[in-house]
């Protein structure tokens, strides 16, 4: 069975896209084209799956931003009450640290690189961060611009008269209010047409674009302060216990890892003294981020079929972990394995990746499943890409028996040799009682 197709035609199911927010007000100049939202007018044709998904991920990428500003500044973080306008519309806000608005926008890789590379924002982020300021009566605005592609980021201030482009955007805001009230005639805007998801629903009469927002009175400077104050928090969380299962072979980490030694502390229950940077931290919780996405659609498609998280716990090699799904069906037991990757290492795949297969073996076997299927989603597109693999004996048994030669060693009381590669010990949580000889501390 193939799981793209049942996910995307789940997630299109369950797509309604018609609230109306307003982001989609400071992007599209049309408020015509937002009241046929509001309306709730089919569309000319359907969103597309990876669309959603993208939709989703970004949605997930601001809870995440948001889950770690409060985390990292407590009751410093003052959280409006969820905003809307006129009734209907979402602000979408975020929070505020004392007189300043706190927004986050998450880009695509190629939007994200040009702010980076020019040190500014797109309009849309600021004529957006200066009306949901103006709102609450802030007088300064930091945004915190997220790559969608790579979680990158970079916070911005935004300075300037803010009451200029909010007294603009909140006109249009106005006009799309009073169209739905049925206050204000048909007019679309036909800068935006080529884009309109309504061009066959669309009676109104097209006028030329409005002058743009004029986001030419604030001023988008990179600022660092917000970024490195929550880069600090996420390496801090090192320091909490992560919870994961000890004295067991951790397939994600046994299937990546080279190093015996550092298997053989796992299974001795060493305590780990984590490394993971700030980036890597964000790359794994978008990564989670991407799972439920594509986790929820597979079970709500498939119902009973479907179990997720499934337990492998396997006594003669000691694997513990979870394997992200298995479908059962009366001809063939599949499990699923997902993966989240960027544009470029995407684009590049044409089969599963070894270290993936490695991993998905690992699960199967225990769990008696015949096959994995590999399901890697684009975080920059939403695209996904399947690859079903026959589970390998031959890979099995290669991997449990290098699982019992180290457990085996370890219950004689010795310990695997050292790897001693740097770019492995640097970043290895049991470097602290390993001590490589790796020239400098570790
Ligand atoms: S077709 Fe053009 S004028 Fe009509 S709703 Fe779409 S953007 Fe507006
Ligand atoms: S520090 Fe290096 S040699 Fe020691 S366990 Fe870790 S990876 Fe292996």
């Amino acid at each position: 069975m193939e799981m793209k197709p049942l996910i995307y035609s789940q997630i299109e199911n369950d797509w309604t896209g018609y609230e109306v927010t307003l982001k989609d007000i400071v992007k599209s100049d049309c408020t015509y084209q937002h009241y046929l939202r509001y309306i709730g007018e089919d569309w000319d044709k359907p969103k597309r799956g990876p669309a959603i998904i993208v939709d989703s991920i970004e949605k997930g990428i601001k809870d995440l931003v948001l889950k770690y500003l409060k985390d990292c500044y407590g009751d410093r973080l003052e959280l409006p009450k969820k905003g809307t306008l006129a009734g209907f519309i979402d602000v979408g806000l975020i929070g505020c640290i004392e007189d300043c608005l706190i927004d986050i926008a998450v880009l695509p890789d190629g939007g994200f690189a040009a702010s980076a590379e020019a040190g500014k924002l797109p309009a849309w982020v600021m004529a957006l961060a200066a009306t949901k300021a103006h709102l609450l009566n802030k007088k300064r605005v930091f945004v915190i611009a997220v790559n969608r592609n790579n979680q990158k980021w970079l916070s911005f201030s935004i300075s300037g008269d803010l009451s200029i482009v909010a007294t603009e955007v909140l006109e249009d805001v106005k006009e799309l209010s009073e169209r739905v009230d049925g206050k204000s005639p048909h007019v679309g805007r036909e800068s935006s047409c080529f884009s309109c998801g309504f061009k066959k629903k669309c009676v109104a009469t097209k006028r030329k674009a409005p002058l743009p927002y004029s986001v030419k009175y604030l001023n988008a400077t990179v600022s660092a302060d917000l970024c490195t104050a929550l880069d600090r928090y996420l390496v801090s969380l090192n320091e909490r216990d992560s919870g994961r299962a000890k004295f067991c072979v951790h397939p994600s980490e046994f299937s990546v890892f080279q190093c015996d030694r550092r298997i053989a502390y796992g299974i001795l229950g060493v305590d780990k003294k984590e490394k993971i940077g700030a980036h890597l931290r964000r790359i794994f919780d978008v990564g989670h981020i991407c799972h439920d996405i594509l986790q929820g659609s597979l079970k709500t498609s498939l119902g009973d079929a479907c179990e997720l998280e499934v337990p492998v716990d396997h006594e003669r090699t000691k694997l513990k972990g979870h394997c992200d799904g298995v479908v059962t069906t009366p001809a063939v037991k599949t499990g699923i394995e997902i993966k989240s990757i960027s544009r470029k290492g995407f684009d590049k795949l044409s089969s599963a990746k070894k270290d993936h297969q490695k991993q998905g073996t690992l699960y199967a076997v225990p769990l008696d499943v015949r096959r994995m299927n590999y399901l890697y989603i684009n975080k920059d597109t939403g695209s996904i890409k399947e690859f079903v693999v026959p589970i390998s004996k031959g890979l099995w048994h290669d991997l449990a028996a290098r699982a019992e030669s180290i457990i085996k060693e370890t219950k004689n009381g010795s310990m695997p040799e050292r790897i001693t590669k740097e770019y492995l010990c640097r970043q290895c949580p049991y470097a602290w009682s390993c001590k490589p000889e790796i020239g400098s501390k570790v």
